[in-house]
């Protein structure tokens, strides 16, 4: 799980191109009576997610303004209509929210390519952010769809959130090397010990729901075999014990990048196991 910057766009700047869109008078009036509701739920979202507390954000059915309620399936529409949708006016901040990842990659798996915004609070649930940009997290098909649409309304069930839950400081990440012929590796989540209960178990939730240990062990046989004939000469030229410092040296030129990258703890895994330096990188 990568950390990435916030977008600088207020919700209330994206709510109001949004509605440029909208023809129908009766509802248009009525966005515009919920201008200030929308605002306020930026600033209390952004407080919260600051805290970890977005589980404790209350969903609604409507948006209730000055000029009469917003309802959920209004407020999805403008969001799939006026800012999702191809050349709609809301589009062009839609697509600034996609470019904040790093390396076009998506922030929730470290890995697939970046290919939509997945709402952190529901848009159904949470109609108030449907437009909010600070809900809108760039990342890609695959994550989305394993996150689903359920509603986190406790701490150890919130979804990690990629603007405010920053697990790049300690290590968490790791691997074992996979004994076959190609070898392989798992991975899995290892809480250092003076992480509180409820970050962990958010952890092992989002590597759980989204799959990353396959996700990671289905790259990590290519990985092996496009090291292979390096390390081969290695071994050839000086032994185990070269192989197992080269791998060291992959391993802690990733960690200089983040130090849960899969392909860091695949390095680190191999350099660590005795059969696999000994040889077993050739099976
Ligand atoms: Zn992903």
């Amino acid at each position: 799980m990568w950390t990435i910057p916030k977008p600088e766009i207020s919700a209330r700047e994206t709510f109001d191109i949004c509605i440029e869109g909208i023809r129908d008078p009766n509802l248009k009036a009525r966005l515009q009576g919920i201008r200030q509701q929308i605002e306020d739920a930026d600033t209390d979202f952004d407080a919260r997610g600051v805290a970890s507390q977005l589980y404790a954000i209350a969903q609604a059915a409507n948006v209730v303004g000055v000029a009469g309620a917003v309802t959920a399936d209004e407020m999805v529409k403008l969001y799939e209509r006026h800012m999702a949708r191809q050349k709609s006016r809301g589009r062009a901040t839609y697509d600034k929210i996609m470019v904040g990842a790093l390396h076009g990659q998506c922030p929730f798996c470290g890995h697939l390519p970046v290919s939509t915004l997945d709402h952190s609070l529901g848009k159904a649930e949470y109609p108030v952010l449907a437009v909010t940009p600070i809900n809108l997290i760039p990342c890609c098909k695959d994550c989305n769809h394993k996150k689903g649409t359920a509603a986190a309304l406790t701490p150890e069930t919130q979804f990690l959130h990629a603007y405010y839950d920053d697990l790049t400081a300690d290590r968490w990440l790791y691997a074992q090397i996979v004994q076959g012929s190609p070898p392989g590796a798992t991975f899995y989540v290892n809480p250092p010990a003076h992480w509180d209960g409820v970050t962990a178990q958010r952890v092992n939730r989002h590597f759980r729901e989204l799959e990353l240990a396959s996700l990671y062990a289905s790259q990590s046989g290519r990985q092996l075999q496009n090291i292979r004939s390096s390390l081969a000469k290695n071994y050839d030229a000086a032994g185990a014990q070269a192989v197992a410092e080269d791998l060291i040296e992959r391993s802690d030129s990733c960690a200089q990048v983040t130090v849960n990258s899969w392909e860091g703890a695949l390095y680190e895994a191999a350099a660590n196991d005795a059969w696999y330096c000994g040889g077993g990188f050739r099976a």
